[in-house]
């Protein structure tokens, strides 16, 4: 197929990804490696469903799923497992809620986009730690102290993860993603990076058979010139600087035209890609591979069957590949947008909970207040506190809302709606996305009371503003 022949007669990574320098054609190999990686990850996220249980109980009797090697005779399928675990198992990690279920020596820790495990050998009374033996006894506060010795370097950063307090478990995250959820398009990206060429061919080939190369090979006698101007033909004067290219530029109906002159190279177009055509062309995902394409065709039909094509043609032609396409793919589901929350009407029993942090980015302290007010707008309670090891300002708005809860219950308000000025932790809490790095607090908060959640701009957020900030002044060396 016309897709095929171009990935494997091209000098550039198509299947790669854009944000990889490609073009983001699809790579069948790497495409059936990310089916694999599903298997994969599903072995070992869920042991106990069915099909781990039956590959296991073959494959893998007297080794892990993660440890053992494909054995003479075995299938296909499993061969495909296997080499798709190598990619997916350096990716797994956990993120803790309670810390009952990781044990410290052997799982890795999750704190943001580094994996960490302590420093070893493990003392013998320390070997079966989970991380929950981290805790100060009947707490959930980390035992700083024991952290040190545990992790010298790394203490102060891991001391930065909030453990749950409602008893969460631990949970088994992607980790090239913030959200921790494993995706089959993430998979294809880390595969796609992992592989440095895409195919065989493309190896041996290694670019695109213009003049200026074969010459160089020893393949052309005669002066490699463009067949449309007679300049020396290379990559970037045939989809860029070509007198015949710029005209058929000119000519496309982008919504913001892109000055030729302006690029370099091939590369350097394809990073910047993005050509967003105008609606009555139909088309709306970016044109620039069929261009390219295009531009190809008709520079071989011109060099072998002295066909020519005048710009404009070419136009329409990219427009309608493009537009055939678009067609093709299934539709995306839509999901319900988060502002519908945003509009629903506030449940008049429901109180009140405004609430702010403060966060020093330098050393990690935070300043937090909380507000209860009742539907006419008066104050019912009001409280503020500090905390040391906050990682971030998410993290430090997060614990502000799960302390307000921990007040909430101690007044016995049963319905309670949240206001924040933090659009991306509202934003979470309403499509109960668990972004990593606050796993375990958006599960605390989850399971605290009957909840809305709905964003203020910061202007009408001052009363807890100032309470979180004066909090965090009057602290001032307080804090260890
Ligand atoms: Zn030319």
């Amino acid at each position: 197929m016309a897709k095929e022949k171009c990935v494997g007669h091209c000098g550039i990574k198509l299947s790669k990804p854009k944000k990889l320098g490609g073009l983001s054609f699809q790579n069948i190999q790497l495409f059936n490696k990310a089916l694999f990686a599903k298997q994969s990850w599903r072995i070992i996220t869920h042991p106990q469903c069915l099909l781990a249980r039956v590959l296991q109980g073959k494959y893998c009797r007297k080794e892990s799923f993660l440890t053992v090697k494909a054995a003479g005779g075995c299938s296909h399928g499993w061969r495909g497992v296997l080499s798709a675990r190598d990619l997916t198992e350096s990716k797994v990690g956990k993120t803790i809620g309670a810390g009952n279920s990781t044990r410290v020596w052997s799982d890795a820790l999750i704190k943001a986009e580094t994996i960490s495990t302590p420093y070893g050998p493990a003392k013998e009374e320390d070997r079966d730690l989970y991380v929950s033996d981290l805790f100060i006894r009947n707490t959930t506060n980390w035992n700083t102290q024991k952290f040190y010795e545990l992790f010298p370097t790394q203490a102060k950063d891991i001391l930065r993860m909030r453990p749950s307090k409602m008893g969460a478990n631990d949970m088994i995250i992607w980790t090239p993603l913030a959200s921790g959820i494993y995706s089959k398009k993430s998979v294809y990206f880390e595969a796609a990076n992992a592989d440095p060429i895409t195919t065989p061919k493309l190896q041996r080939v290694g670019a695109l058979p213009l003049r200026e190369i074969l010459q160089r090979r020893g393949l052309l006698a005669d002066t490699f010139t463009c067949s449309h101007c007679g300049e020396a033909e290379t990559t970037a004067h045939v989809f860029i600087h070509c007198r015949f290219t710029k005209r058929i530029w000119k000519a496309l109906p982008l919504s913001k035209p892109t000055d030729p002159d302006k690029l370099d190279s091939f590369e350097q177009a394809i990073a910047n890609s993005g050509m967003i055509c105008l609606p009555p062309s139909g088309v709306s995902i970016d044109l620039f591979p069929w261009l390219s394409w295009c531009i190809w065709i008709v520079r071989n039909s011109l060099i072998f069957e002295k066909l020519d094509l005048n710009p404009e043609d070419i136009v329409c032609k990219s427009l309608r590949l493009a537009r055939e396409w678009q067609e093709a793919q299934p539709l995306k589901v839509i999901q319900p947008s988060n502002h519908l929350q945003s509009r629903t009407a506030i449940d008049q029993e429901a109180v009140i909970c405004q609430t702010d942090a403060a966060w020093k980015p330098k050393n990690g302290d935070m300043g937090f207040g909380w507000i209860f007010l009742d539907s006419t707008g008066q104050t019912l309670e009001q409280g503020s506190s500090t905390e040391p090891y906050v990682a971030s300002a998410l993290m430090a708005e997060t614990i502000t809302i799960r302390e307000a809860l921990l007040h909430a219950r101690m007044f016995h308000y049963s319905k309670i709606c949240i206001r924040s000025d933090n659009h991306v932790l509202i934003k979470a809490l309403n499509s109960k996305q668990r972004p990593v790095e606050i796993y375990g607090l958006t599960l605390d908060i989850e399971t605290l009371s009957s909840l809305q959640f709905f964003f203020i701009p910061k202007s009408l957020n001052y009363p807890p503003d100032k309470l979180a900030k004066s909090a965090l002044c009057n602290s001032n060396s307080a804090l260890p």
